[in-house]
């Protein structure tokens, strides 16, 4: 694992498990991130996508490079007719990620507020494409719906 923190707070990684990393530090200050899970193509095993989201309506979906398999993320269905999604880009212009999702939760340890964090996969480049409050009644497979 190599995590790189530059001055401009760029954070990098050279491979997805440094997702973890970035999703603890992004949130420690503001909702701390008690679970973390990667996405996997659950036709194909890859783990690698081209991500869609609506930062805005809360909304996002993930496309397998490998096998083209799509799958919307989270409780994403619910609100996908009001979506404008957009793809998610790296600042170098990189489409393919790894994907994990941070998930903060609350007192009572109910799902709180969730965070997509990306990696791309040109310059190892990670950031939150999106992030939500969950609504109060999430589906009980919630974290299995990355
Ligand atoms: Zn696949
Ligand atoms: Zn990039």
């Amino acid at each position: 694992m190599t995590v790189t923190e530059r001055a401009e707070d760029v954070w990098r990684g050279t491979e997805a498990s440094d997702l973890d990393a970035f999703l603890a530090a992004y949130c420690a200050d503001t909702r701390p991130v008690g679970r973390v899970v990667h996405a996997v193509c659950a036709l194909c095993g890859n783990g690698v996508f081209a991500v869609l989201v609506d930062d805005a309506e809360g909304v996002a979906g993930r496309v397998c490079l490998r096998c083209g398999d799509r799958r919307w993320m989270l409780d994403s269905a619910d609100h996908a007719d009001a979506a404008a999604l957009v793809p998610a880009e790296c600042p170098c212009g990189g489409e393919d990620f790894d994907v994990a999702v941070g998930f903060s939760v609350d007192a009572r340890g109910a799902v709180s507020y969730v965070h997509i964090a990306l990696r791309c996969l040109a310059d190892g480049t990670m950031g939150v494409y999106a992030d939500w409050p969950q609504d109060s009644a999430p589906p009980a497979d919630l974290l299995a719906l990355v």
